[in-house]
This record gives C-alpha cells, sequence and structure tokens, in this order.
C-alpha cells in the first residue's frame, strides 16, 4: 500500500503549488544519496518524495490523485513514472534545483559540484585474421593496442597540478542551462563549458588539458574455439579511458576467418572437394582427406558417382553455444586422365568395345579436331 502523497512531502491537502515544490526541495535534499550514502532507507524516502512530486507537481495528476487516490492514477498514461534510479529523478526534477538567482540551495548542500555529465570513453575496434584452424581449435593473440588512459600528471582533471578547473558560470557546474516554460522549463547543454560543468585555466601540460594521453599496451585475447567470421569479442574496459576520468570504453575485437586453401565453412560445417579416379569411383576406394584437424581417412562407396556428396561426422568446427560439432562434407569429383599411358588406352578401348559405347580411333588435339570440325 503506497502512503499518501501529502503526508510523504508534509503538506495539507489545500497547500499550494509553491508550497508543495518547497516541500519537496526540503524532502529531496534531506534523504539525497549523496548525504546519505549507502542508507536503503534513505534512497526509499528519496524516491518516494520525487513520485509525490511528480503527481501533486502537477495540476490535472494532482486533480485525479485528490478524487480518486492511488488507485487513479495507475491508467495509462497518468501514472508516476516509476523511477529506477536517483539519476532518473535529476533529469527530470533537475531543474527545480539548479539555476535561477544566485547559488541553489544544491550547490550549497553539495559543495557545488554539479551534476555534469562525466563522458565514458570510446569503445576501439580490432579486427582480428585467423585460419580456419585456429577458429577450430580456439587461440591466443597479444595485440598491441594504442588507446587513450588517463593522465597520471593531472590524474584526467586536465588541470596543471595544483590548480583547479574553475566552475562554470554561466551553469554553476551542473553543465546544463534552462529556459522556463510556465512550470516546468527546456534544458540544454551549457554552451560555454559543453555541459562539463568547469572550465580549465590553467591546463596540464602533458595531455594539454584533455585529461588523456597516449599509450602502446598488450591487450591478452583469448580466442574461443568455434569463432565464426564477425564474431565479436568484447573486452571490457580495454577501450578509451574518458576524458576528464570517465570510465573507460571496451575494446571489440572482431573475428576474421582467412581464406583456406581446401576448405570453406557454411555455420559448423566444413566444405571440400575431393578429386577421385574413374576407377576408384567405380570399384570403391579407402581415401585421405585433409581435416580441420589434420587429415583422416574416408571410405569412396562403389559407384559414387561425380558431385556427389559424403559427409563425415563430427569433423568440422565445435559449436561456440556448446551445441553438436559440425560435419565436413566433401564433394567427390571424378577426374579424367589428361594423358594416358600406352597400356591405360588399350584397357579403356577394351572397356568401350565391352559398354558398345563409339570412340575416336585415334587421339587428336583440340586444335587437330577444331580444324577437321571447319573442314
Ligand atoms: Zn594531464
Ligand atoms: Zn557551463
Amino acid at each position: 500500500m503506497s502512503r499518501d502523497y501529502y503526508e510523504i512531502l508534509g503538506v495539507a491537502r489545500e497547500a499550494t503549488v509553491d508550497e508543495i515544490k518547497k516541500a519537496y526541495k526540503k524532502q529531496a535534499l534531506k534523504h539525497h544519496p549523496d548525504k546519505n550514502p549507502g542508507d536503503a532507507e534513505a534512497e526509499k524516502r528519496f524516491k518516494e518524495a520525487a513520485e509525490a512530486f511528480d503527481v501533486l507537481g502537477d495540476e490535472q495528476k494532482r486533480s485525479t490523485y485528490d478524487q480518486f487516490g492511488h488507485a487513479g492514477l495507475s491508467g495509462a498514461g497518468a501514472g508516476p513514472r516509476g523511477f529506477s534510479n536517483v539519476d532518473d529523478i535529476f533529469s527530470v526534477f533537475g531543474d527545480i534545483f539548479g539555476g535561477g538567482g544566485g547559488g541553489s540551495i544544491f550547490e550549497d548542500l553539495f559543495g557545488g559540484s554539479g551534476r555534469a555529465q562525466v563522458q565514458p570513453g570510446e569503445n576501439l575496434r580490432a579486427e582480428i585474421p585467423i585460419t580456419f584452424e585456429e577458429a577450430s581449435t580456439g587461440t591466443h593473440r597479444e595485440l598491441a593496442v594504442t588507446r587513450r588512459v588517463t593522465c597520471g600528471t593531472c590524474e584526467g582533471s586536465g588541470a596543471r597540478p595544483g590548480t583547479e578547473p574553475e566552475t562554470c558560470s554561466l551553469c554553476r557546474g551542473v553543465g546544463q542551462v534552462q529556459q522556463s516554460q510556465g512550470f516546468f522549463s527546456i534544458r540544454s547543454v551549457c554552451p560555454q563549458c559543453r555541459g562539463e560543468g568547469s572550465r580549465i585555466t590553467s591546463p596540464c601540460a602533458d595531455c594539454g588539458g584533455e585529461g588523456r594521453t597516449r599509450l602502446k599496451e598488450d591487450v591478452s585475447l583469448d580466442i574461443p574455439a568455434g569463432v565464426q567470421d564477425g564474431t565479436r569479442i568484447r573486452v571490457s574496459g580495454a577501450g578509451n579511458a574518458g576524458p576528464r576520468g570517465g570510465p573507460p570504453g571496451d575494446l571489440h575485437a572482431v573475428i576474421r576467418l582467412e581464406a583456406h586453401e581446401f576448405f570453406q565453412r557454411h555455420e559448423n560445417d566444413v566444405f571440400c572437394e575431393l578429386p577421385v579416379s574413374y576407377s576408384q569411383a567405380a570399384l570403391g576406394a579407402k581415401v585421405e582427406v585433409p581435416t580441420l584437424g589434420g587429415k583422416a581417412s574416408m571410405s569412396v562407396p562403389a559407384g559414387t558417382q561425380s558431385g556427389e556428396i559424403l559427409r563425415m561426422r563430427g569433423q568440422g568446427f565445435p559449436s561456440l553455444h556448446g551445441h553438436r560439432k559440425g560435419d565436413q562434407l566433401v564433394k567427390v569429383v571424378v577426374e579424367v586422365p589428361k594423358k594416358l599411358s600406352e597400356e591405360q588406352e588399350t584397357i579403356l578401348r577394351r572397356l568401350a568395345e565391352l559398354e558398345e559405347k563409339e570412340v575416336g580411333t585415334k587421339r587428336h588435339s583440340f586444335f587437330e579436331r577444331l580444324k577437321n570440325y571447319f573442314e
């Protein structure tokens, strides 16, 4: 059961908008998490007050609440916003704390640090070429990555040691400026400090005020068995450090599977072609086939047709997601000899007689035959 909103803010039912606003401000400052670190009860009170103010501070919602209580607010669009965290609350109500004439109560209480946005660092991307064999067994790489790291001299502040960034005079450190429009107001990024809330008057000599320097570092990357072309591996925190001490981005390693001499890949299956002779295809044979793990022996059954596909179970890629291993699919290609020994020719002619098939009486070169054709 939710508590009564008027009770939460400690105001009378007939309180004016101004009184409600003041009461909320008082509650919010009292229970603010920065003032009560780790105090869950205070955080609960803080959110409760924000919810109460969301309703009582809005004429329409307040009137619904007055008539129907909490039940009246549960309909679509009318309910409280369901704040999930403290920053949500600030993004909605920040305007009643900041700005206005003179230093706000907020700044007085919390040291004027404001709520300027901390910018996270950029993600980095690296392409990692690997072979079929490495993708099959998994592998390891040491990547030399040039990334931006927090400047050690100024510890990321960008200010020359011994100096402090100056609080922005336009936004008073909040990083945003607002224009009133009725009860609420429109806010935008402060044009003077570009949202940082402060200005560096004496920049750090090592980083030029950016708070970051470049560093070439080795990043260790484990590549699991079964990766595909395009598989992305995220190394958390190995991207650029954020400017002015913001949290680092990530490194995204993108796998590029190099083309293979024999193999092609489709999902976890491996395809290859295998040339066999007419006699092997007709009579059947045991042949050696290259596989991801080296080679394996495969039976070509008697009577195999050219183009037929034979399956070697479990000789494909392992699955990244722990499913069954892929297969190797071998396309049998019957090769016709380009040159015959005398003995081979004799045997084949004998074969042709048995098959009652017409064959050329003498072997001609292609150009000879072409000449004959035109004559
Ligand atoms: Zn620096
Ligand atoms: Zn500013």
